[in-house]
């Protein structure tokens, strides 16, 4: 098979054997696949520091035959996006993003998606420091609705009947995958949302450049309801430690 030229973020690292490093590549076009870096670890490796989580660039990649191990013969480095480590809450975002790349894209190969994820990397990193938070659950739900799981929120996720935001708190269910009419929310355990929260992530998930305006009260319940909304998404017993650690905002102390 021929080399493919990929756009690609690295996603994860780890040593293989005395020299190699295996890594797990969020490509254009070949979704997300792992591949073998022979040689990375040895001093003067053609790939020098580029294979660092996070960095995006052009990779040469020999697809295997007989595997899902292929092995990356060139990673033209693009952005290291280094600047995401002078804030904490930064980091947090990006490394949500690349956790639920690993682990919902591998059957995911649009284009579209690798484009959002990268696109994403970009913004978080630039955006202004007072607006990294809400900037966050943006890009996050964002990445959720590319990979196809974005919650139901103008009719019952259950059995379609419109739902409307004007009576009171409307009944949303992570685990059915949004809101419920009132008969549906009868018989499972939901959560409540006002009108404002459901506009709050209808811009999110929707609006494109819009912004809501969050405070921290807001913020807080929003990655709340963002993580228990993730982790019914998940296979029985998976982690997502970088959610985890962003959905409680750790380093704010609280
Ligand atoms: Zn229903």
């Amino acid at each position: 098979m021929p080399p493919v030229e990929t756009a690609a973020t690295i996603l994860s690292t780890i040593p293989y054997g005395e020299t190699s490093k295996v890594a797990r590549l969020a490509t254009r076009d070949m979704g997300v696949v792992s591949v073998i870096a022979k040689g990375a670890r040895r001093p003067g490796s053609r790939f020098g520091a580029a294979l660092q989580v996070l960095s995006d660039g052009a990779a040469t990649i020999l697809p295997a035959r007989h595997s899902d191990l292929h092995t990356l013969t060139a990673f033209e480095i693009g952005r290291l996006h280094a600047d995401l480590a002078t804030n904490i809450e930064r980091y947090a975002v990006a490394s949500v993003l690349g956790e639920l790349m690993l682990r919902f894209a591998p059957h995911d190969r649009q284009v579209e998606t690798y484009d959002f994820f990268r696109h994403s990397l970009d913004v978080i990193e630039a955006v202004p420091e007072d607006v990294v938070a809400v900037v966050g659950l943006r890009s996050i739900w964002g990445l959720v609705k590319h990979l196809g799981f974005a919650p139901t929120l103008g009719a019952c996720a259950r059995d379609g009947i419109p739902v409307g935001w004007e009576d009171g708190p409307v009944a949303f269910s992570p685990a059915h995958g949004g809101v419920l009419c009132p008969s549906c929310a009868r018989t499972v355990d939901v959560s409540r949302l006002a009108s404002r929260d459901l506009r709050d992530l209808e811009v999110m998930i929707h609006g494109h450049d819009d912004l809501p305006a969050l405070d921290g009260r807001y913020l807080a319940a929003h990655r709340r309801l963002l993580d228990r909304y993730l982790r019914y998404h998940l296979a029985d017993g998976a982690t997502l430690p970088a959610l985890a650690f962003w959905a409680t905002a750790a380093w704010q102390g609280s």
